[in-house]
């Protein structure tokens, strides 16, 4: 008998036994309205197509997200946002299955390489921008700039900064530093650990790279050509970190944004990395928003789900098609 809780991912991944389990319930029509699975990508590229981004933070490369994307559409009802939100409010349910696909942070591989294959499958996906960054590419994610200080400063030995001493000799020290810097920085306040990294890229003397978020201009002609956009704060901030009024803030001023650049945006909030608590919910519900996004693992059922919590499957850089597939199941 397959223990599915006792043999390692990697084992189960690649298993043809649990190939035609899964195989058995895909075909299945069977399936209860209103369980909401939501698919969670960041990047799609290939490893090195942008050396100065860290290529652990890819969700696939394009071949693999179209092949995803082609068992998806394939298995799974896939719904709009629009259709998610009726649903909540008690308007048609979701068909059993349903699928909701989501994008965080607009970077631009998003119109390169994930926009083409949701096109041309007729796939409707929802974009969450931090509504500071379009057109301002002073501005970048802490985490890219950090990885871009890092790794190419042509300091090589070791340097004591505030977060400690950093090692830089070797490609795989480098790695290292950024990984335990990123592990720390990722628990303070973004604000703050901007202004850390800033801090630390002149120390090592390397300069900002303009960021890698769309442009206005992409994001209307994308918006115009179908994909929802909807708000992932302005400035990324950890909206569990933050008084209740700059709550207030980032989220009002991201649907400002949103609507002043490229119409009405939906009630709807990813939380940046996925960080929320009771009060922050509060602040959406009395702002008058409907669903909130984070990244617990996990289907939801909308008759009995917190929609202002609602869970996603984050698509990782070793999510193989069948580990994607198991996580679909409703067993999983
Ligand atoms: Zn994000």
């Amino acid at each position: 008998m397959l223990d599915l809780k006792t043999l390692p991912w990697q084992v189960l991944t690649r298993s043809r036994l649990l190939d035609r389990l899964i195989a058995r319930s895909e075909r299945s029509t069977a399936g209860q309205p209103n369980q909401l699975r939501v698919l969670l990508y960041h990047r799609i590229d290939e490893p090195m197509a942008r050396p100065e981004l860290d290529p652990t933070l890819l969700s696939a490369t394009p071949a693999a997200f179209e092949a995803q994307m082609r068992h998806v559409a394939r298995h799974y009802p896939v719904v709009s946002l629009e259709q998610v939100l009726s649903a909540v409010r008690r308007g048609p349910p979701l068909a059993p299955r349903s699928v909701l696909l989501t994008f965080d942070d607009a970077y631009q591989d998003f119109a390169e390489n994930a926009w083409p294959v949701l096109r041309s499958a007729r796939l409707r996906a929802t974009l969450f921008v931090p509504t500071a960054y379009p057109d301002q590419p002073s501005r970048t994610f802490w985490w890219d700039r950090l990885y871009h200080a890092i790794t190419t400063t042509a300091r090589c030995r070791p340097m004591d900064t505030l977060m400690g001493r950093l090692t830089l000799d070797t490609l795989a020290d480098r790695r290292q530093t950024f990984r335990r810097l990123k592990s720390r920085l990722k628990r303070i306040d973004h604000e703050l650990a901007s202004a850390l990294v800033a801090a630390l890229s002149d120390a090592l003397e390397v300069a900002a790279r303009p960021n890698p978020v769309m442009t206005w201009e992409t994001l209307r002609r994308l918006s115009a050509e179908g994909v929802t956009l909807a708000s992932h704060t302005r400035t990324h901030a950890l909206l569990d970190r933050v008084e209740p009024d700059r709550v207030a803030e980032e989220v009002c001023g991201s649907m400002a944004d949103l609507a002043r650049e490229t119409g009405p945006p939906p009630p709807v909030l990813a939380y940046p990395a996925g960080q929320t608590n009771p009060r922050v919910a509060g602040v959406l519900r009395d702002l008058g928003l409907v669903l909130g996004l984070t990244i617990r693992r996990g289907i939801n059922d909308l008759a009995n789900s917190d929609p202002l919590r609602l869970r996603r499957i984050a698509v990782g850089p070793h999510t193989n098609l069948l580990g994607l597939r198991v996580q679909l199941q409703p067993w999983r």
